[in-house]
């Protein structure tokens, strides 16, 4: 890829893509080894099954539950019972309760061995159940004391085709998109929390829709025929958008199209029960849409440059797995991440947001929405989609945190909880692993159909 257009808006992103992708590559090992192979990182903490959908009733039919899903899907009977939807999205591997105050206090939690373990100081162990922090982005995964998460295997996990789809993922998708609409007098929010709007709350304006015809047209047309082309801005910088919008919906279309790069790469040929890239699934969800290609890799950099900011926080957090050679073993990895990203420093300009024209009053309500987005979650009805959109939107979440409420001058910076960590870290290695996936979509698409 070439550089960014004179035309971006520099804190949109400020590295070319060719940059970015060096940068993943050089990284992408040490991501790797930190989310596969250390405890700390290898397990999430949530509330994955004691939830409701906040937003609709996910009873009454209009629901993102697994029944919907499996409608979707043609012929499904005639699929061997382990392909279909609702067992693909089930969750495999160890899943280990959380164990109560008592257990932590008698035998401390030890995730990969199974096992409560020893002489793990109780500091390592909770994860600030009751607290919420004014500054999240996100409902805290441990919001509730008396709902305890468990403790999930994001190795056994991975993030992959499910089958789930349908009305249920179409209401979740809309519902998420309409979180974009800033608009304070439709949508007061009334509690510090960030009150809930309603999927179908009035003047929605939804974003996907301004890239007018004419435009993607035109962009996909530059696209196929220069893969090199600078994708970073799209028709919106036509529209009078501001950029905390922009910034809004480029994080939410660059998740999805994340999540729709690993199902199309990790996907299950229902004829011959092989897991395979599906080519054409990448061409009709990512190679004629460059614009959300363009927001994955804006993610990519606005994540990085969170994890950057954060590495003198991270040099003196204690990462407690129990075991002392390997929380010594996690801070080396992690250091290694966070120096790799901070070693291109332009890669994204938070600085500019929230400063000019509507911008400082935008803050509370882009805090506000992303929260939402955050409890839409719940309404996903695939376990496997909702573990890995839960940990997403708090990995965003997170970056957003560090990136627009921790000022590095500051005495007063904020530990972040033990979920937070995971997800970032994680989120960093989905969006890592996306675009080392496209890049093999792209060497897929050149190819001749019969070899591929
Ligand atoms: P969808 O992907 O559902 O998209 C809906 C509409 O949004 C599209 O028609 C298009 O107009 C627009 N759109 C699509 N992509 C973008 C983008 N990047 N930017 C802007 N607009 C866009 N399925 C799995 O197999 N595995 C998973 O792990 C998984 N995780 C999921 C997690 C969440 C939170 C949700 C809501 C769904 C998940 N799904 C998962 C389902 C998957 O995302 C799709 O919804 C499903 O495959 C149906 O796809 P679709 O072609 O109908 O379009």
């Amino acid at each position: 890829f070439s550089q960014i257009s004179p035309k971006a808006i520099v804190s949109d992103a400020c590295a070319s893509y060719s940059t970015l992708e060096k940068l993943n590559r050089r990284v992408k090992p040490a991501v790797d080894d930190l989310t596969k192979n250390t405890d700390f990182f290898a397990y999430y903490r949530l509330n994955l099954f004691n939830k409701k959908c906040p937003f609709w009733n996910d009873e009454n039919g209009m629901c993102g539950n697994i029944a919907c899903a499996v409608q979707t899907l043609e012929n499904e009977e005639d699929i061997p019972e382990t392909w279909r939807a609702s067992e693909l999205g089930k969750l495999k591997g160890p899943h280990a309760e959380h164990p109560g105050k008592k257990a932590q206090e008698e035998k401390p939690f030890r995730p990969l061995q199974g096992r409560l373990g020893e002489n793990v100081g109780e500091s390592c162990i909770f994860e600030c159940d009751d607290e919420c922090d004014e500054r999240d982005y996100c409902v805290p995964e441990d919001e509730s004391a008396s709902a305890k998460g468990d403790y999930v295997s994001l190795v056994h996990n991975p993030e992959r085709f499910t089958g789930y789809g349908g009305e249920g993922a179409k209401m979740v998708w809309d519902a998420i998109y309409r979180e974009n609409c800033f608009m304070k007098s439709s949508f007061p929010h009334a509690s510090k929390l960030g009150a809930q709007s309603l999927p179908n709350g009035p003047a929605a304006f939804d974003f996907r829709q301004v890239l007018k015809d004419a435009d993607r047209k035109q962009l996909v047309e530059q696209h196929l025929q220069n893969p090199d082309l600078t994708l970073t801005e799209t028709a919106m910088e036509t529209e009078d958008e501001c950029l905390e919008k922009r910034v809004f919906y480029r994080v939410i279309s660059g998740m999805h199209a994340s999540i729709s790069t690993h199902l199309c790469y990790d996907f299950l040929n229902q004829s011959t029960g092989e897991w395979q890239p599906n080519v054409q699934c990448y061409i009709d969800r990512l190679h004629t849409h460059p614009e959300r290609i363009s927001n994955l890799y804006f993610n990519y950099a606005l994540v990085t440059r969170a994890i950057a900011k954060l590495g003198p926080q991270l040099s003196s957090y204690t990462f407690c797995t129990g075991d002392p050679d390997q929380d010594a073993a996690t801070k080396a990895n992690v250091l290694a991440v966070t120096q790799g990203a901070a070693s291109v420093p332009e890669i994204f300009d938070e600085s500019l947001m929230f400063k000019n024209g509507e911008g400082p009053s935008l803050k509370e309500d882009f805090r506000n929405r992303f929260r939402n987005v955050s409890r839409i979650m719940d309404c996903v009805g695939c376990d496997k989609c909702r573990l890995w959109g839960k940990i997403q939107t708090n990995g965003y979440g997170t970056a957003l945190k560090v990136l627009f409420e921790f000022d590095n001058d500051s005495k007063e910076i904020p530990q972040l909880k033990r979920t937070e960590l995971v997800a970032l870290f994680n989120t960093y290695g989905r969006l890592s692993h996306s675009m080392e996936a496209l890049s093999k979509f792209r060497d897929l698409v050149d190819m001749p159909a019969e070899s591929q």
